[in-house]
């Protein structure tokens, strides 16, 4: 069993940036468009939408939001910004399982995903909270929704792995070091 950070340290091969542009195409596919101002302020509105004004999350979202959150999840959504740049989230748009053969490119993400998430826990499957540009996958200016951040996830995953020790090996999750005296 190869841990993530094995993935992600690997060299980028041919085939790997064969693999992205599979990617890309899978991800760019043409869907339904949600125009969004700025990253920052559609997850505000979002935020804003679904708690009462005592900051405890709503039991009933408005429909329109779920609407949207419902296409995005599916990836049958962007977030399209006034830029034009159009944004979908690994999960709904390049989950590692839709491909028909286990594509690298995706395979490095999704281990960098896992790294991101590692380092700043208490964190969602940041699969399904990290928005990615599809036109271009890159990896170095990604959205976390759960961060409310842009990330660069190679920073990220090298942080990880300066901060948190190796991964133990299979699926185990991965603890952080805790300080001496902790
Ligand atoms: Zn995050």
């Amino acid at each position: 069993m190869t841990t993530p950070d094995a993935v992600w340290k690997a060299p980028v091969t041919a085939a790997e940036q064969s693999d992205r542009l599979k990617a890309q195409s899978m991800a760019a596919l043409p869907v339904r468009d949600i125009r969004a101002e700025s990253m920052e302020s559609y997850w505000r509105d979002w935020e804003a939408l679904r708690t009462d004004p005592n900051g405890e999350l709503l039991n009933v979202f408005p429909s329109v939001l779920l609407d949207e959150i419902g296409w995005l999840q599916r990836g049958e959504a962007y977030l399209r910004l006034p830029d034009g740049s159009r944004w979908v989230l690994a999960s709904g748009r390049i989950p590692r399982e839709d491909t028909a053969h286990d594509n690298a490119f995706l395979r490095r993400l999704h281990a960098l995903l896992l790294e991101h998430q590692a380092l700043r826990r208490p964190h969602q499957s940041a699969r399904t909270t990290v928005l990615l540009e599809a036109d271009t996958l890159d990896i170095r200016r990604v959205f976390c929704t759960d961060c409310r951040a842009w990330c660069d996830l190679q920073v990220d995953a090298e942080e990880a792995d300066r901060t948190l020790g190796p991964w133990p090996g299979g699926d185990e999750w991965r603890r952080p070091v805790r300080p001496q005296g902790a």
